[in-house]
């Protein structure tokens, strides 16, 4: 059903990467070796890549048992994984069990208070990208010659107001990364969401900002290229249902430029491709965008994408995926 999708690769090649640079080169096959080429969002997609471009509001029909694929088994890195994986889709409170079949917490660090009654379905796996020894992932400096947009410090705050809008709400969650002072941790990140003990099912957000082609780190990217975008892994409908409800609520809230649903049929990002639970990445904005990194800082913009994804999030909790 994807190959309809096919179609608008061309666009995305245009909305991606033209916007008046300089002509690029013809593209060379890359090889697509998972365990060298690891990206980590899309800023780090190239041109040469295959990308399915998916609308976001086409209805996903999911019947009822309907097998789906979640995550990619080929790498063999997660020895310390337990092996228990059920081979039908991991959306189900018997599959998240399954899963821990080892634990012997009441209820899971990651699920309802001891004690309280649960509350919600799901338990959100809530993903900030990077760390603050990440390299790149910065704007160019503003004007000012001092501000710059950091993407580490943004994937936080945004995380950081999601949380607490779910407690209010008692909505379970998981920071998989608190820690700021890290690297990509991309491994780290993965691996500590599928060995999280849950009674519930888990679902994997990972929030970041995009960044397109610039002559460098130092200059600001074409202003034609600015927009949301959501990725999720390649044959995985759940994935993709899920990403459609992220991506409508924050093009409603943002009012940004909506760049629809995308994903890739090979050398998907780690975090969508490794996590054995339904997983998607949310690219709020383009911070090498002079005028949306400038929306970007401010308070208003973060409260208004954090807000989607809160949105999105009660919609799936309340008609599950
Ligand atoms: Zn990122």
């Amino acid at each position: 059903m994807f190959k309809k999708f096919l179609d608008a690769i061309g666009n995305l090649f245009k909305s991606l990467f033209g916007g008046g640079t300089e002509p690029k080169p013809t593209p060379k096959p890359k090889p697509t070796d998972p365990n060298t080429e690891i990206p980590q969002d899309g800023s780090e997609i190239t041109p040469d890549t295959i990308i399915i471009v998916a609308d976001e509001t086409e209805n996903v029909i999911i019947k009822p048992d309907e097998k789906d694929i979640e995550f990619d088994d080929d790498l063999g890195v997660d020895e310390n994984i337990p092996a228990t994986i059920p081979d039908d889709n991991q959306n189900t409170d018997s599959g998240s069990e399954t899963d821990e079949s080892t634990t012997d917490e009441e209820g899971g660090s990651g699920g309802p208070v001891e004690g309280e009654v649960p509350q919600g379905r799901y338990l959100w796996c809530l993903d900030n990208g990077h760390g603050q020894y990440t390299k790149g992932k910065r704007s160019p400096v503003f004007d000012d010659g001092v501000t710059q947009f950091l993407e580490y410090e943004f994937n936080r705050d945004i995380v950081r107001r999601i949380m607490a809008q779910l407690d209010e709400h008692g909505i379970s969650y998981y920071n998989v990364v608190p820690e700021v002072e890290v690297d990509d941790f991309l491994r780290e990140r993965v691996d500590r969401a599928n060995t999280k003990k849950s009674d519930l099912p888990k679902v994997f957000i990972s929030v970041h900002s995009n960044a397109a082609s610039a002559r460098s780190s130092k200059h600001w990217a074409a202003a034609s290229i600015s927009g949301i975008e959501t990725w999720y892994f390649h044959n995985s409908k759940k994935g993709r249902k899920v990403a459609s409800i992220f991506q409508k609520h924050l093009i409603d809230q943002t009012g940004l430029k909506n760049r629809h649903l995308k994903s890739r049929p090979e050398s998907q990002f780690f975090v969508l491709r490794k996590t054995r639970m339904t997983a998607v990445l949310t690219e709020n904005g383009f911070y090498n965008n002079k005028a949306e990194a400038a929306k970007l800082m401010t308070d208003e913009m973060r409260q208004k994408i954090a807000d989607a994804h809160v949105v999105a999030i009660l919609e799936i909790e309340k008609n599950g995926i």
